[in-house]
């Protein structure tokens, strides 16, 4: 495919731009804890651009999906309000954009059951984002809704029928799922679904202040509504190394140059040019760059998101209205799929 042709981002973007009204989204993030810059700059940035684009942009917030790797779905309804707030905050707008709950979709679930007979076992176990988290997953035991959790996932998307999917590299894995089974289920039974494509970002794997991936289950991640004083705190703990020379080196040095990317993203600047400012002024001048760059960065939209919150009301009707819409789109997509099939009518 290459850097520019058929398949690559560059030709999807054209595309795009070509005939945006011949694209929807479908992305989103699990209420499991405060959406953080890993989100921001992995996948929030892309959705809010398309939706200017004239994109149909829909936001799932994948309640269900929390149990994956929890034994219970803990403060569901403040991080949900949280995601509602941060999404607000950061231009998603309710009358171009869409935002839905999984508990509010029973149609979309209904998906499951034909899609998981397209996917092997050796298929789901081969999955590496899956490895990697139940690697860091506190149960003892591997749930079957961990290891099916990327089909549901398909079902997400292939009810909404989303055509491009902004998010970050740990979704490359799971994106495939999906299009293998959207071209199994039309080899087998005719064409009902899209083959969506990934749209990663430049950041499409932003690492937290313990250098693994950031992530809001893992206590490394700045989150974007943390207050200023709270960034600082965040950035002040995060892990360097010996050397005080400041070098932008992802591959020798990926926490130092995590930090430099950090800044360089908030700031537009490149992180190369970012480093060599820094040079000799060590750790200590590192974090300081950075916690000045993200809050400088994030300050309106810390101030939206306190405007928004006074009005929770009003921001939990937005996801009201959403879910209204998804439950047609996924109705819509289940009689399709049942008419395909033959059988369920
Ligand atoms: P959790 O720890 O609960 O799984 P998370 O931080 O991994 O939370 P998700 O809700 O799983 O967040 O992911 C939401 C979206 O954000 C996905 O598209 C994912 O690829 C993207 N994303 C998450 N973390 C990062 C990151 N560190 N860099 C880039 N993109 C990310
Ligand atoms: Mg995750």
């Amino acid at each position: 495919a290459g850097a520019t042709g058929p398949g690559s981002t560059a030709d999807l973007e054209r595309r795009i731009a070509e005939d945006p009204a011949a694209f929807r989204v479908l992305t989103g993030d699990r209420p499991t804890g405060p959406l953080h810059l890993g989100h921001y700059f992995g996948s929030l940035l892309n959705r809010v651009r398309l939706q200017y684009l004239g994109v149909d942009v829909i936001v799932l917030i994948p309640d269900y999906q929390v149990i994956t790797d929890r034994d219970t779905a803990d403060r569901l309804g403040e991080y949900t309000d949280g995601l509602l707030l941060d999404y607000l905050a950061l231009g998603l707008d309710p009358a171009r954009s869409t935002v839905f709950c999984h508990s509010a979709v029973p149609a979309l679930n209904q998906l499951m059951l034909p899609f998981l007979s397209l996917v092997s076992v050796a298929e789901l176990n081969r999955n590496p984002t899956v490895k990697d988290e139940i690697a860091h997953s506190r149960q003892s035991t591997v749930s079957g809704l961990m290891l099916t959790y990327p089909v549901h996932q398909a079902a997400d998307i292939l009810a909404c029928k989303g055509n491009v999917v902004p998010v970050g590299r740990d979704q490359a894995p799971h994106l495939e799922v999906t299009r293998t089974i959207a071209r199994r289920f039309n080899e087998r039974y005719g064409r009902v679904f899209p083959e969506p494509d990934i749209m990663l970002s430049a950041a499409p794997l932003l690492l937290g202040t313990d250098g693994t991936k950031m992530s809001k289950s893992r206590a490394n991640s700045i989150p974007l509504s943390a207050t200023a004083d709270e960034t600082a705190r965040l950035v002040k703990g995060a892990t360097t190394d010996a050397d005080r020379h400041i070098t932008y080196d992802p591959d020798a040095r990926p926490n130092v140059s995590s930090l430099v990317l950090l800044a360089s993203l908030c700031l537009d600047r490149d992180p190369y040019e970012v480093a060599a400012e820094i040079g000799g002024g060590g750790a200590a001048a590192l974090k300081r760059t950075v916690t000045d760059a993200v809050n400088g960065h994030l300050a309106p939209f810390r101030a939206r998101r306190a405007e928004y919150a006074k009005d929770l009301a009003y921001v939990r009707s937005v996801l009201r209205a959403g879910n209204e819409r998804a439950n047609a789109l996924a109705e819509a997509t289940l009689d399709e799929v049942r008419e395909a099939m033959g059988a369920f009518r």
